[in-house]
């Protein structure tokens, strides 16, 4: 076991040696207009992506959230990437996501600093994302995940590159019945075959474009197991088809669709 000194000299020496490559960074051409607002650890985790291959170049921001940032970059093959970049934030948001960890049967053992909290965030939005695209449920492609960074396919508006498809809640769809039925079909197929519940599916949180609907932002997420995964489920589907029968179409009952589903 160490003791509180030994663990803090370890602690300096690792910013020492992340301050160190800082200088290197900055002459690098990584960055194009990203603001100076990560800290070292998260300027790292974009070096070592960057080291590994997955990013050449980050361009500008997309979205600026409280919680994260979504930035436009490219790939060393020049494909188009969206990385979301969680910040190291508030108490608030801490307390806020602990509801869709705590009781989660993948994740058990949880650390509380802040620091691991925001990183566990992440690494859930990735394992959603995996889980949710290996089951055919249309999300943007997981492409690597690195400490508090997410890289994933860029849902870009059709010969835009850098410029994201709207969401539902900008740009209604043309078919609503057609929207209605596959985005049903995948609360479906999330349930009983990815064994997930989106846990904050919305008119935010789903992009389209040529009649391809994308479902983002996965870090609510939960296993079915979770004790309040069917709360949460009977939310989506309540928000989700309220959203469409604004829209005109016919939709399920959410109680009777809930029993359905969980028959
Ligand atoms: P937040 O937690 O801030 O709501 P989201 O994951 O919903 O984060 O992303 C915020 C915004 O960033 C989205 O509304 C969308 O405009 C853009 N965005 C997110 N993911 C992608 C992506 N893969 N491709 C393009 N734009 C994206
Ligand atoms: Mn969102």
């Amino acid at each position: 076991m160490k003791n509180d000194f030994e663990r803090k000299i370890e602690r300096l020496e690792r910013e020492r040696i992340i301050k160190s490559k800082l200088t290197k960074i900055k002459d690098s051409d990584l960055f194009e207009t990203v603001e100076e607002v990560f800290d070292a650890r998260t300027i790292m985790a974009l070096y070592n992506l960057m080291n590994k291959g997955v990013i050449k170049k980050i361009f500008g921001v997309v979205a600026a959230g409280k919680e994260a940032r979504v930035y436009w970059a490219e790939s060393p093959k020049g494909e188009d990437l969206a990385v979301k970049i969680f910040l190291v934030s508030t108490a608030e948001f801490r307390r806020g996501i602990m509801k869709y960890i705590d009781g989660d049967p993948r994740f058990k053992k949880v650390r509380k600093d802040r620091r691991y909290i925001i990183q566990l965030w992440c690494s859930k939005e990735y394992k959603n994302l995996t889980t949710a695209y290996a089951n055919g449920i249309r999300v943007p492609k997981p492409v690597d995940r690195e400490e508090n960074v997410l890289v994933m396919e860029f849902i870009n508006l059709p010969g835009q590159r850098g410029v994201p498809a709207p969401l539902l809640k900008d740009y209604p769809p043309l078919n609503p019945e057609k929207a209605y039925s596959i985005i049903e079909n995948y609360i479906i197929k999330l349930y009983k075959q990815a064994k997930l519940v989106h846990a904050d599916l919305s008119e935010y949180n789903i992009m389209h474009r040529n009649g391809e609907y994308i479902i983002i932002d996965w870090g609510s997420a939960v296993h079915i197991e979770h004790p309040n995964a069917k709360n949460f489920l009977l939310r989506d589907i309540k928000i989700i088809f309220g959203y469409f029968r604004k829209m005109g179409v016919d939709t399920a009952d959410p109680e009777d669709f809930l029993e359905k589903l969980l028959e």
